[in-house]
């Protein structure tokens, strides 16, 4: 097994994992909440360094991220366990499994990457489960990721820690967090987690110079208020900036909430609404097919920059990161640089 970073060794053989926020203090012979971080004669590994349950090419519309690398395939993959316990996990079946119930397979970091450029994806993405408690696996296949010239993108929750987030930095690119509500008690009694260290997280990953994207999984009665909607929204525009893009998402009933029906068009409008108006750029509705706030269009002149059905889009009006209209800059990744460390 492969040695965890980040993680201090204690009395008794005891260990305390530093990667998320939980900063889960381990027996040995235990592993942490994540399930996948195990204590082994007062050493802590990385369980499942290399092993993946999930390996597809898949729009990066699909993450989803609109404003980097737009119209190109990334490569992603997944592997097993939760650092959060949602009850409304839409991947469940794999971050609440065991490694007893789970179909793994061993992949090198060199492997993946080399199946990443066979598949002419522009970049490798970690999503399906939480990446962060992969971390070491990411970490150094994203290192030679972008050695080749890949972009790098997290699909997280966005509870790691700033050690964890820190040690990203040099590889990671794109940072698409999930801010699932705006209160601290929604994410006590829905995923078991706090809110401040996810936000705190989005505004690191800005600082460090990660492209970052939002997703909010609107619930009808959980999380779905104007007033909780109008704080979040504008939280972000004051500590990620308008340009960042954010998806409001239509939730349908999984796992353990099914008490409830899917979230109607009509809220994720108004909110997109009211993002408009309190000065967000670029909102977005997901998981909805074919609506025309999955387009992106250019705040100053309204022309359609980047039209999108599903999962594919087309450029429009969009030369570099330039409305051909109006001439608007546009905060879009349209390439990355290769590293050579
Ligand atoms: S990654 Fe988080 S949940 Fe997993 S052992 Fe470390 S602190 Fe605990």
């Amino acid at each position: 097994m492969h040695e965890a970073r980040l993680y201090q060794k204690l009395e008794n053989n005891t260990v305390k994992c530093a990667l998320c926020n939980h900063r889960c203090t381990i027996q040995e012979g235990k592993h942490g909440i994540c399930g996948v971080r195990l204590n082994e004669n007062g050493m802590l590994y990385a369980a499942t360094y290399g092993k993946i349950s999930s390996e597809a090419v898949d729009p990066i519309e699909k993450k989803p991220l609109f404003h980097y690398l737009p119209g190109t395939l990334s490569y992603s993959l997944g592997s097993i366990g939760c650092n959060f316990h949602c009850q409304h996990c839409q991947n469940w079946h794999i971050s609440r499994t065991t490694f007893e119930d789970a179909t793994l397979r061993s992949l090198s970091p060199e492997e993946g990457v080399r199946r990443a450029l066979a598949s002419g994806s522009a970049s490798i993405a970690w999503t399906y489960n939480e990446p962060a408690i992969w971390h070491e696996y990411p970490l150094d296949m994203g290192t030679l990721a972008r050695r080749k010239g890949l972009g790098t993108v997290y699909v997280t929750n966005g509870y790691i820690t700033e050690e964890g987030l820190r040690e990203l930095a040099p590889m990671l690119n794109a940072y698409r967090v999930d801010i699932k509500a705006f209160t601290d008690d929604f994410y006590k009694k829905v995923c078991g987690a706090r809110l401040q260290p996810v936000l705190d997280s989005a505004v690191l990953a800005r600082e460090l110079g990660m492209h970052v994207e939002t997703v909010t999984l609107v619930i009808p009665g959980l999380n779905d208020s104007k007033e909780e909607m109008e704080s979040l929204i504008r939280w972000v525009i004051e500590h990620l900036g308008p340009a960042t893009p954010m998806h409001f998402s239509a939730f349908h009933p999984d796992y353990k909430m099914t008490d409830r029906g899917a979230t109607p068009g009509a809220t994720l409008e108004r909110i997109c609404n009211q993002a408009k108006e309190l000065g967000l750029r670029f909102p977005y509705v997901g998981n909805v097919y074919n609506h025309r706030y999955e387009n992106t269009y250019c705040p100053a002149c309204g022309a359609t920059l980047i039209e999108r059905q599903g999962f594919s889009s087309t450029i429009r009006k969009l030369d570099g990161q330039q409305c051909t209209d109006c001439g608007e800059k546009i905060e879009i990744v349209r390439d990355v640089p290769k590293t050579s460390s």
